[in-house]
């Protein structure tokens, strides 16, 4: 029987979201609260089980809801400062500037992992913004998290912005291994959050094809206990397995693990 790796560092989840009391939280009538809990002390819970030692994070209402991105980020910021397991991602909606202006200033938290962009549940369309949103990323060095959308489109856009790093969220097709191999500079990733990871192949099929160097783990709120056990517990090599739970990040994030 597979027995689980003893591990030398603490996972680190870099794709989470939170619900917090706002008016603009995520609710799913179809999926209560009892099943898929959405509370922050809960996922906390999740990870002290299984070890994991940091989180990257976003508000729900920040990625759902443009009206109050701005407003997120402030009460995320001053969350994070004064709690060590949490790191955030600064949510730009591309036609907000003043999500532009906050960006540029919370970047420079060894706290703030980058910039994360939802152009789906914002209801904008990347091929139109996109531009403009990694020119901007790139005069920042900055890591961008990216709920996919158009990923056949994403090579071409970080070939023109190579000091960009873009992490497409939610592995879960051949097109984002598509996109980390075409990616001329190297400077795209995965993340292995949401529920695609149960797809029982996807994970050993990106490694075989762009190795693991370029997928990060992350749980979208999903199982932590599944979501980390998709990736211990799989036939992949000790090696493969430490750069997807931690040593991707720490590379990609050096101050901020
Ligand atoms: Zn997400």
């Amino acid at each position: 029987m597979v027995q689980m790796p003893v591990f030398s560092y603490a996972p680190v989840d870099i794709h989470s979201h939170f619900n917090h009391g706002s008016p603009f939280d995520e609710v799913n009538s179809a999926i209560p609260e009892e099943i898929h809990n959405h509370q922050l002390d809960f996922i906390k819970a999740g990870y002290d089980h299984i070890g994991v030692s940091h989180a990257g994070l976003s508000t729900y209402a920040a990625v759902e809801h443009p009206e109050c991105v701005a407003e997120e980020n402030r009460y995320l910021y001053d969350l994070v400062q004064r709690t060590d397991w949490m790191r955030q991602w600064v949510v730009i909606d591309p036609r907000i500037p003043e999500t532009y202006r906050q960006a540029k200033g919370m970047l420079a938290s060894d706290r703030v992992l980058g910039i994360k962009i939802h152009p789906d549940l914002h209801g904008y369309s990347i091929l139109e913004h996109g531009d403009a949103l990694f020119s901007f990323a790139a005069a920042h060095k900055a890591v961008v998290l990216m709920h996919p959308q158009h990923i056949e489109k994403m090579p071409s856009f970080a070939d023109r912005y190579p000091e960009m790093q873009l992490i497409i969220a939610h592995l879960g097709s051949t097109a984002h291994v598509d996109a980390v191999e075409r990616a001329r500079y190297g400077n795209i990733y995965v993340d292995t959050s949401g529920g695609a990871s149960n797809l029982n192949n996807v994970l050993e099929y990106a490694v075989s094809r762009v190795g693991s160097e370029k997928i990060l783990f992350g749980t979208d709120t999903y199982s932590c206990a599944f979501q980390f056990g998709r990736i211990a517990l799989s036939a992949l090599s000790e090696q493969d397995k430490e750069n997807i739970l931690y040593r991707n990040a720490m590379r990609l994030f050096p101050a901020a693990f």
